[in-house]
């Protein structure tokens, strides 16, 4: 409580059990005009939102949930055409620059030791593999997640 006036929570406290604040504000708020109406309204408020029916909604709307999901969701075919795709992508990307660039290539390559290529070749291997399992995991996450709905 301000100087003067009852504070809002006070207000609020008193809409909702005016029992629970001290005497002394509950004598203000039955004087004063301005409290009571505050708290009046506070009343009211509380009271059309207690009395609120869930929304309804005039069409079905977990099957039109439904309907959309399974629109969104893409068949096992469509997945395996894109990680082709990404591969031959991939593929494409390593080696139309080393075909044209083949001799350039020849020569780094035969400037570098066998336990080079093979520690290059190997760490390349097992990042693709760990991208691999992670897109995995992380895809399954997302499935089961929908598949919960
Ligand atoms: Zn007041």
């Amino acid at each position: 409580m301000n100087a003067f006036h009852a504070t809002d929570e006070q207000l609020q406290q008193h809409a909702i059990n005016a029992m629970e604040l001290p005497g002394q504000v509950r004598d203000h708020i039955k004087a004063c005009r301005k409290c009571l109406n505050a708290a009046t309204t506070y009343h009211t408020l509380f009271t059309h939102v207690h009395d609120q029916h869930p929304p309804r909604f005039d069409f079905d709307l977990e099957s039109s949930v439904i309907r959309k999901l399974q629109s969104r969701r893409t068949s096992p075919s469509q997945w395996r055409i894109s990680i082709a795709a990404m591969i031959a992508t991939a593929l494409l990307v390593m080696i139309v620059p080393l075909t044209m660039l083949s001799t350039v290539f020849r020569e780094i390559v035969s400037n570098l030791s066998v336990w080079t290529i093979y520690i290059i070749a190997t760490i390349t291997i097992v990042v693709l593999i760990a991208n691999l399992i992670e897109m995995h995991f992380r895809f399954k996450g997302k499935i089961t997640a929908i598949e919960e709905y």
